[in-house]
């Protein structure tokens, strides 16, 4: 099976004639502002005030910094995703005319506002719901958030392509895919190569592995990212989500993605064409670069990021990813080629698991292990509705609690 039409998704009308970005200034509405994707997004904006106008920002439980942001921006809207905040979230704004709104419902309004362009940084599949409300009503989507691809790629790609926004690429590796992938001629790729850094734990044996603690799991050499995905970083679970979010995106069949571990992460992924020629797309370690390549989207607008000093850095290096101190990778890899509910089976046991190792609760190599017993034991069906992936993601959440014991 081929992977939905993906990139092919860009509106036509967007790929034949660029307007101007000073035009108008864009409106940008940020799910998950207080996280270090939205913080770097509002970085960005704040950085072109010309350009860009702030609409809506949401968050889960960060009632201070949401309010300090939204101030700072002059959003129109602020909502807190916990119902239960949303007095204190009043009170952090009075004295302003910006609006205040509480809950998941409140979410998937924000994302429903007047904004051209939303930035979905909501971590997990939580991000799912206001994420799709953006597509269904055609605006111009930043996809941070993997899991919801992983999750409900097929009914995200579907409806990219019914209601006509284009879905830009934030993570890294897809951004830079996006970038040198020649959309015209899909036929002759031949394969697309995800870098991974190959996280904290890159070189360390399998059994001292056991040990490590959260702090160490979230120290990521090279980027700075929220806690939940540094972890899958450490695990290279994040690098399996990836293939899934990759598959999705881009029109190859699943033994066309490949990974390849590049300690550095200047490289940041690459597309190579039949013609044996390879394209790679190089910057700092630095998300300001893949988001502003998206807020800008088809032109491009300055970031701060460190330019690339590749003679001062010498030498960039390859290697292979290690099967046996990275079961995730294949884990992921299964789930990605048995498809149906397995992505969404295989991401909640992952949420759970992770936020259990967060917690203390279990062991670092706990976490693929327990994930491979979910995988195992729940009937992932072939779930066809937002329903029905939600169920399935609710009741792999309760199992996989169970097998946390
Ligand atoms: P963070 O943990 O830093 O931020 C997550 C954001 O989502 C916060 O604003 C948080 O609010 C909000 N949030 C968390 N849970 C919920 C919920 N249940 N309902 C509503 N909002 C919620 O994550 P990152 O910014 O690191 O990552 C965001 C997404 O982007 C992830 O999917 C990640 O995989 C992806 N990504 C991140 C990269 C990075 O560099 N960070 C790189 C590539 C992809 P609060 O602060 O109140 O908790």
């Amino acid at each position: 099976m081929s992977a939905s039409a993906g990139i092919a998704a860009l509106p036509k009308k967007r790929r034949m004639a660029t307007q101007g970005l000073a035009a108008a200034r864009k409106r940008v509405t940020v799910l998950g502002a207080t996280g270090s994707i939205g913080l770097n997004t509002l970085d960005l904006i704040g950085r072109h005030p010309d350009l860009f106008s702030v609409d809506a920002l949401t968050a889960h439980r960060n009632v201070a910094e949401l309010a300090s942001l939204a101030r700072q921006h002059r959003a129109r809207l602020a909502v807190i995703a916990d119902p239960d905040l949303y007095a204190d979230l009043k009170v952090a704004l009075s004295g302003t005319d910006i609006e205040v709104a509480a809950g998941p419902e409140a979410l998937v309004a924000a994302a429903c506002g007047p904004a051209e362009f939303v930035m979905a940084g909501i971590v997990g599949a939580a991000g799912l719901a206001p994420t799709l409300a953006a597509v269904r009503r055609g605006a111009d989507v930043g996809l941070a958030n993997k899991e919801c691809l992983v999750c409900a790629g097929d009914i995200v790609m579907r409806d990219v392509r019914r209601f006509g926004g284009a879905l830009l690429p934030v993570d890294s590796e897809h951004n830079a895919i996006f970038q040198v992938f020649d959309r015209d001629r899909a036929a002759t790729v031949e394969r697309i190569i995800l870098t991974a850094s190959g996280g904290p734990f890159l070189n360390m044996p399998r059994e001292a592995m056991a040990d490590v603690t959260p702090d160490q799991a979230v120290a990521h050499p090279n980027w700075s990212m929220g806690a939940k995905i540094s972890v899958d970083s450490a695990t290279m679970m994040n690098k399996g989500l990836e293939m899934i979010e990759a598959w999705h995106l881009f029109p190859v069949q699943h033994h066309q993605i490949d990974v390849l571990v590049h300690p550095q992460s200047v490289i940041h992924s690459m597309v190579e064409y039949v013609d044996g020629s390879t394209l790679a797309q190089l910057g700092s370690p630095d998300m300001r670069t893949p988001i502003a390549s998206c807020l800008a989207w088809p032109e491009r607008i300055a970031a701060p990021s460190q330019k690339l000093d590749l003679a001062a850095m010498g030498q960039l290096t390859f290697e292979a990813p290690d099967p046996v101190r990275f079961p995730a990778l294949r884990l992921a890899r299964a789930a990605m080629e048995a498809g149906k509910g397995t992505p969404t089976v295989l991401n909640a046991a992952n949420e759970v698991t992770v936020a259990a190792f967060l917690a203390g609760r279990i062991g670092f190599l706990r976490i693929a292990g327990i994930v491979e017993t979910a995988l195992d034991r729940i009937d992932a069906g072939a779930p066809d509705t937002i329903d029905a992936i939600m169920a399935l993601d609710a009741e792999t959440r309760v199992r996989t609690t169970e097998l946390l014991g």
